[in-house]
């Protein structure tokens, strides 16, 4: 079940690189969080490891010990920003579950009463709300941080410009303008940088067609199931 790509090929670990745009939460020496470019709902986040793993059947034991705690604190931020009534946070592994991208990855996506359940959006996210989103993550994150360990500052007691510089620094991690502002440049973009279709990117889907709930019709990146 497993779909071997390289790293070189592997979308995810470009952003890793910085050699693709991505709008990111938090990096640190293990992981980093980034917005999903294509939101099943406002506040999409993925969580991977920097390391190159495909799935759960193959990311390193370390890796995971990182993610869990940080998921952990990542939900009660997007709670704190989004204060959404639930939080989905859900993983795929093989084509026949849905997985897309070659590179394990960890969905939190902010849930609402009386919204439908996607599973992935259908459409590219506006890029200044998705920017605005990773950098009201990242504030709260570096909160949660603060408050788990209390011999570190917290937001009202820190410096008043602390706040601006955790925004400051998320949106000057992000390539903002580089982030692809329509499923065209997406295409044009993925192209330049040389990402093929099925070597770990996506591309949009249409609007009518709804990239929900496993199956019908659902299937890998490797076998593209919908021209745009
Ligand atoms: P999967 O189907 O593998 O669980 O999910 C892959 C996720 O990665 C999808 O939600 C998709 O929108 C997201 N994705 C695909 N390509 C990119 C990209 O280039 N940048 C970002 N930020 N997200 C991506
Ligand atoms: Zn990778």
């Amino acid at each position: 079940m497993d779909e071997r790509i390289t790293p070189e090929q592997c979308i995810f670990c470009k952003i890793v690189k910085k050699e693709a745009a991505a709008h990111v939460v938090r990096d640190d020496a293990r992981t980093l969080v980034f917005m999903d470019l294509f939101p099943a709902a406002d506040g999409h986040v993925l969580v991977i490891p920097k390391h190159h793993a495909i799935n759960l059947l193959d990311c390193e034991d370390a890796d995971l010990a990182a993610i869990g705690p940080l998921s952990r604190r990542l939900a009660k931020a997007m709670r704190k920003v989004f204060a959404p009534d639930g939080i989905g946070v859900f993983q795929l592994n093989g084509a026949a579950a849905g997985q897309t991208v070659w590179h394990y990855h960890l969905h939190l996506i902010p849930r609402r009463v009386g919204e439908p359940m996607h599973l992935h959006g259908r459409a590219q996210g506006d890029p200044a709300r998705l920017a605005s989103n990773a950098a009201r993550l990242a504030e709260a994150l570096e909160d949660a941080g603060k408050e788990a360990d209390p011999s570190r500052p917290t937001r009202s007691e820190a410096q008043p410009n602390e706040g601006r510089n955790a925004r400051a620094r998320a949106i000057s991690e992000r390539e903002g303008p580089a982030e692809l502002a329509s499923p065209r440049a997406s295409r044009a973009s993925r192209s330049s940088r040389g990402i093929r279709r099925g070597s770990g990117g996506r591309s949009p889907r249409p609007a009518s067609r709804s990239r929900c709930a496993l199956p019908p019709g659902r299937r890998a990146r490797s076998t593209p199931p919908c021209r745009p």
